[in-house]
């Protein structure tokens, strides 16, 4: 018999990864994409900083997207995208024409990878010019501009994902699976931990105003979206704690947070995250045994192991496995569990509204 593994190497190897999706993801009764003709999905990709450069790159070896379109204010960007991607003249923007995209057929979905404080507005933007959004993490920096968008994008009739690369990431998939099947056995401990070194101080992620928030927002939702997709539950409280070693770098923004999440089940998730450590795990404890993955958050190879061993999964290029996975999310209405989609970024910006709170009230236990 073909494990899911043995099957996942298989195609890595054949295609090159492109087609990690179709056994992750379950199609709606709806759709029979075997029936239709199959097409790529057309992306435009909004900001063309450090990270829409690397899903660029990824996207060359998508199997069912492709880069067609680009949104930028820095005119000196577009002949150097124009011929890296093939990118026609007709599918090129800037953020005041956005909304002529209206008229243009040829972009199914612009990809949001622009500062958190203005993924709100760019979102709402894209919606309104009638195209399927695809916005970076964190979705919006309050849990309040997070419902406008999903408000958005309901009315315009197009679907919202969130970038939740790992989502689609198999190491991590794994882990879950496992949980999943009861393998740990009940679930009673998570601690999950992401941090770096921040470099230059004048960048925008330690500006408030376009930022939202500091090391917590930036990758500390990465320890909270894990430990709600470990747990399969929603937190029902939160108390967090902050450090600050260097207040004029930080002056603006979190350096250090702690938080802790308590679940319906007793389980409970410890997690922290940093702009001056450099550290990076996930670890879920049960009854029956544990899942390890470090590092667990970056972009890969992602390493663990179980308390049956090492885990052997197929490394893979994040944001390829992602796109190819959105493709199949967009054009035939599958779904993924645990989902990509607007709820999925509502519930963690409502938790990180909390951990906020709870520092501003001295660390107080937040019900959630
Ligand atoms: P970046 O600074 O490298 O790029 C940001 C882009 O936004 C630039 O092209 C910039 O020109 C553009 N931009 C538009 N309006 C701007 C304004 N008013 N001020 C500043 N820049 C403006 O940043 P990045 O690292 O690419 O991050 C962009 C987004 O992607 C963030 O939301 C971040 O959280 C997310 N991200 C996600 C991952 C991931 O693994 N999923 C990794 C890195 C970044």
């Amino acid at each position: 018999m073909t494990s899911r593994r043995d099957f996942l190497q298989k195609i890595t190897l054949s295609t090159g990864l492109a087609s990690l999706a179709p056994t992750l993801l379950s199609a709606t009764p709806a759709t029979n994409s075997a029936q239709q003709p199959a097409r790529k999905l057309r992306v435009a990709i909004m900001g063309l900083g450090s990270y829409g450069t690397r899903v660029a790159k990824a996207m060359k070896d998508c199997q069912s997207a492709e880069l067609v379109g680009i949104v930028t204010g820095s005119p000196e960007k577009i002949p150097v995208w124009k011929k890296e991607y093939n990118i026609p003249d007709k599918n090129v923007y800037n953020y005041e024409t956005v909304g002529q995209m209206k008229n243009n057929p040829d972009i199914d979905v612009v990809y949001v990878i622009t500062p958190n404080s203005l993924h709100a507005k760019h979102v709402m933007q894209v919606a309104a010019a009638g195209k399927h959004v695809i916005c970076e993490k964190p979705m919006a920096d309050t849990a309040a501009n997070a419902r406008k968008m999903i408000a958005a994008c309901e009315k315009a009739g197009v679907k919202l994902l969130i970038g939740y690369r790992l989502h689609f990431e198999p190491y991590t998939r794994k882990v879950i699976e496992m949980i999943q099947a009861g393998e740990m056995g009940k679930l009673n401990y998570i601690d999950n931990y992401q941090g770096f070194k921040i470099g230059d101080p004048t960048q925008w992620r330690l500006k408030k105003s376009l930022a939202g928030g500091g090391a917590l927002m930036d990758v500390g939702i990465y320890c909270l979206n894990a430990a709600r997709y470990l747990s399969n539950e929603e937190p029902i409280w939160v108390t967090a704690q902050e450090t600050k070693t260097d207040p004029v770098k930080f002056a603006e923004v979190d350096e250090t947070i702690q938080f802790q999440l308590g679940f319906p089940s007793g389980l409970v998730a410890s997690c922290a995250t940093s702009y001056n450590i450099r550290f990076e795990r996930l670890y879920a404890q049960g009854d029956k045994g544990f899942a390890e993955l470090s590092p667990a958050y970056g972009y890969g190879p992602i390493k663990g192991r179980t308390h049956k061993g090492p885990l052997d999964e197929p490394v893979v290029t994040h944001q390829t496995a992602q796109m190819d996975g959105m493709a199949d999310i967009i054009l035939n209405n599958k779904t993924i569990d645990p989902p990509v989609d607007g709820q999925e970024g509502l519930k963690d910006m409502i938790v990180l509204d909390a951990i906020y709170e709870s520092i501003r009230k001295g660390s107080a236990k937040m019900k959630l």
